[in-house]
This record gives C-alpha cells, sequence and structure tokens, in this order.
C-alpha cells in the first residue's frame, strides 16, 4: 500500500514541478515579448519622430543639441552624432564600433532603416537595448541617433504584489498537499481494508466482509470481494456438511457389521439368527460399496478436468442393456415394463454414463413402486433432441421434496429409502451425467400415482 501511496504521491509532486517550471518558462517567454517588445516599439516610435527633425545636409550642432534635449523630459537615453565612433565618448560603458555597426548594419541604415541590439552590460549588470537610427542624406551616412534603454531585471519587474502572490500561492500548495495527502489517504482506505480481508480469507476466515463504501471502482471491487468471500464460505459449508453425512451414512452400516461381526465371532448368537446376522453383514457392506463406488463417481463428474470420451451411440440399445441388468430386480417385485422405443436415435455420448443414467432412474422406479406394477419406458425424439421418459405408478414424490431430490444425500423417507437401498446420491450422479451430456433432467410426480423422469439428450449432428 506504501508503494501505491508513494506513486500517487509522486506524480502529484512531479505535476507540480512540471506546471512551476512550464510557468517560469512562459513567464520568461511573455517578458521577452511584451516587455522587451513593447520597450524596443516605445524607442522606434521616438527615434522615427526624432528622425525628421533632420532635414538633410550636414548635422548641425543646433541639431544635435535639439535631439539630446529630447533626454530632458524621457527615461529613455537618446545621443545624436556625426560619427559613429564618437559614441563612445558619450555613452557611460564601452562601446566596439565595428559589433555596433558592422557592414550588415551600415547597409540597413543606409537604407533609413533602425538597427536594434540587445546585449548585456557588465557595468549595468543587466541587459541593454539599444536602436540606431540614421541620418542619411543622399545616400551618405552623415549621423546617427542612438536610444539606449537599461532592461529591468526579471525579478525587478516582480513587485511586492507579485511576491506577495507568489508567498501566498506557496502557502496554497502547502495547504493543497495535505489535503491531496489526506484524500490520498482516504481513496486507499478501502484498498488497505481490501487487502487485509484478503489475509483473513487466505487464514480460512471464510465469513471475512469488507465495508462497501462508494459506487466507484473501489466499491465494485468491495462487491465483488464480498459476493466471492460468500461464495467460498457457501462452498466450504457445503463441504463440510457433505464430510459430515458421508461420515453419517458410513458410521451406521459400519456399527452393524462391526456388533454383528463380533456377536458372530465370540459365538454369542447360533442357527438361524447367526445366517440373519451373516446376510445382514454382507447386505450392509453391498451398502458402503455402493455408497463409496456412487461418492467416487460423484467426484469423478465434478472433477471438470476428467476427460469423458464420446462417441455415437444407439439409444434404444443402451437402454435396453440397463432394463436387462435390472430384470430381476423388477422380477422380484412382480414389476413389468412396458417400452417403445424408436431405434432411429443415436446420441454422441459415452455408453456407461448412458446406462449409469438409465440404470438409477429405472433402480428408482423400481425401489419406490409398489409390487405387481408397471414402468413404461419410452424414447423418441423432439426437434434436435433425444427423450427417454420413465414412467412408475410408485409412491410418488411429496411437492416440497421434489426441488430438492437431485441434491447430495436428499432422500424423502429416509428409513424408507435407506431400508431399500437408497443413499440419496443418485439423482445427482443422474444430473450430474446428464449435464455432461449437455441434456436436462426433469421429474413430474403425483403422490400415490406415481412419478415420470424425462431425460432429453442432444442427438448426434448429421455429418
Ligand atoms: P436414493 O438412492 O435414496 O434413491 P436418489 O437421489 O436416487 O436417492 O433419490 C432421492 C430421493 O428421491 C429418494 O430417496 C426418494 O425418496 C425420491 N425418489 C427418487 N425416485 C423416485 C421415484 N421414482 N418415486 C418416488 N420417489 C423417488
Amino acid at each position: 500500500m506504501k508503494k501505491i501511496f508513494a506513486k500517487i504521491w509522486g506524480l502529484i509532486v512531479l505535476f507540480i514541478v512540471v506546471t512551476i517550471v512550464f510557468m517560469y518558462v512562459l513567464t520568461d517567454y511573455l517578458y521577452e515579448q511584451l516587455y522587451v517588445e513593447d520597450t524596443e516599439a516605445s524607442m522606434i516610435e521616438v527615434g522615427d519622430k526624432l528622425q525628421t527633425k533632420y532635414k538633410g545636409g550636414k548635422v548641425t550642432d543646433a541639431l544635435i543639441a535639439e535631439i539630446e534635449d529630447y533626454n530632458t523630459y524621457s527615461n529613455l537615453d537618446v545621443f545624436a552624432v556625426r560619427n559613429p565612433r564618437e559614441l563612445s565618448a558619450c555613452v557611460p560603458f564601452e562601446i566596439d564600433y565595428d559589433t555596433l555597426i558592422g557592414p550588415n548594419e551600415r547597409q540597413h541604415l543606409l537604407q533609413g532603416e533602425s538597427v536594434t541590439k540587445i546585449g548585456y552590460e557588465e557595468r549595468f549588470q543587466r541587459q541593454i537595448i539599444s536602436v540606431i537610427f540614421p541620418l542619411v542624406d543622399q545616400n551618405r551616412l552623415e549621423g546617427i541617433i542612438y536610444i539606449y534603454y537599461p532592461l529591468a531585471k526579471i525579478t525587478e519587474l516582480a513587485n511586492e504584489e507579485v511576491l506577495l502572490l507568489i508567498g501566498s500561492a506557496i502557502i496554497f500548495s502547502c495547504i493543497l498537499a495535505a489535503f491531496v495527502y489526506q484524500g490520498i489517504k482516504h481513496i486507499l482506505r478501502p484498498l488497505k481494508e481490501l487487502q487485509s480481508a484478503v489475509e483473513k480469507m487466505s487464514n480460512g476466515e471464510y465469513s471475512t466482509r469488507v465495508n462497501v463504501s462508494s459506487k466507484d471502482e473501489m466499491g465494485k471491487l468491495s462487491e465483488a470481494f464480498n459476493e466471492m468471500a460468500a461464495a467460498i464460505e457457501r462452498e466450504d459449508d457445503q463441504q463440510k456438511t457433505f464430510l459430515a453425512t458421508v461420515s453419517h451414512e458410513l458410521r451406521t452400516p459400519i456399527s452393524y457389521v462391526k456388533g454383528y461381526g463380533e456377536a458372530i465371532q465370540k459365538n454369542y448368537i447360533e442357527g438361524k439368527e447367526r445366517e440373519q446376522a451373516m446376510n445382514l453383514i454382507v447386505r450392509e457392506a453391498e451398502r458402503m460399496e455402493r455408497l463409496t463406488n456412487e461418492l467416487l463417481e460423484l467426484v469423478r463428474g465434478s472433477n471438470e478436468n476428467t476427460a469423458v470420451e464420446f462417441y455415437p451411440i444407439v439409444l434404444s440399445e443402451t437402454v435396453r442393456e440397463a432394463i436387462r441388468l435390472l430384470k430381476n430386480q423388477a422380477d422380484s417385485k412382480d414389476i413389468h415394463f412396458v417400452t417403445s422405443f424408436d431405434e432411429q436415435i443415436i446420441v454422441e455420448g459415452n455408453e456407461e454414463k448412458l446406462k449409469q443414467i438409465f440404470i438409477n432412474v429405472i433402480e428408482n422406479a423400481i425401489r419406490y413402486s409398489n409390487n405387481d406394477s408397471k414402468i413404461s419406458i419410452l424414447t423418441k425424439m423432439m426437434k434436435d433432441n433425444a427423450v427417454i421418459e420413465i414412467t412408475d405408478q410408485g409412491i410418488g414424490i411429496p411437492d416440497k421434496d421434489l426441488p430438492h431430490i437431485t441434491e447430495r444425500f436428499y432422500r424423502v423417507k429416509k428409513a424408507r429409502s435407506r431400508a431399500d437401498g437408497g443413499s440419496g446420491l443418485g439423482l445427482s450422479i443422474v444430473e450430474q451425467l446428464v449435464k455432461q451430456h449437455k441434456g436436462n433432467l426433469t421429474i413430474q410426480s403425483e403422490v400415490g400415482k406415481g412419478t415420470k423422469v424425462t431425460i432429453n439428450i442432444p442427438m448426434m449432428e448429421e455429418l
């Protein structure tokens, strides 16, 4: 956090420095443009007027006096000389004639144009601007008017008001910096809160939430964090419940097996009772086997990385195979199957997984049907889907339970379905496998009348 703070702070300082540098350059430019140009313009104006006093011929002393008289009521220094070399004697600083009026300047002067010079003068410790005006007669330079003015330094231009302005600007900048400092701290506070919340989450404190105090990006981030934390907490709760249920489900058969096993081992039970106990042990062991297999199936199915091989499958054959495997179970309850298959239906799927779907659903139909009843199994095409309907005349499912029966370990009547060998995982597995086949599962049921399970699976696309 300190780093971000330093970066933002640095950025603002950089911004201020750049602004100051820019202002300095701008002021310098304005000084040049406005002050210097303005001075030159007024010097030229004066020079032009003084030039008009010369009417040609020799430059007389009277003319020189008349021109220099201007000095008495102007802050410009004006000199008129016949020979520019005499200038050095007039002005209070050194003038190098050759640099002042070189061949170029001479050319301009002969054409009647003025020449402007700006140079630093050691004696005054400042820049001096001078303009030379020619007094020309018949292409002869009879004399010059020389006007000069020591330019004020930029610091001298800054009068008291300006200093006051700079002072207050500095104070204002300091106050502003303090506000900016507090502002950055305020903006970064939720980020800090988020950072410590993330640390708490990684330590397993999934109930951690952060305050959402704004609607900006930071607020959205906080909201997203809270949603993520809630999802992780939910998942963690589900995981815990799942583990608790699994251990509970395994504990019952284990205690049966252990109890009856010990009784047999210590010869506490004899004869028929002993045989019954052995049957019970086998039944419970089978239940555990089934439960662990189903759990494995669920875990495998929920692992999205597990690659399942899909290939074209003739649906009716797979359904027939499932029925064949459950024939004995159905016969033992005098339940008969009524089937109607569309032999043309080919789906893209995994045979083992599809068989597992049908076995689970048909087994439920047998398990929750009364003796001597009928189970109808039908396959048909509907648009691009293969539809499989399994309808029984069993006990049915109450409306309040219907939305939950595909949840893990959910059983309508725990005692009955357990006695029937049900674990409450069958339909969760079916739902997961149907999803893997990009299909969907719907269950309609009426208590006392029966249940209809409908499975839709997309048909194989024709090549
Ligand atoms: P189980 O292994 O207990 O059958 P399932 O997940 O397959 O678990 O089914 C969940 C519950 O839904 C069952 O315990 C049962 O109460 C109810 N159920 C499922 N199929 C039927 C059905 N065909 N008729 C009546 N109830 C059913």
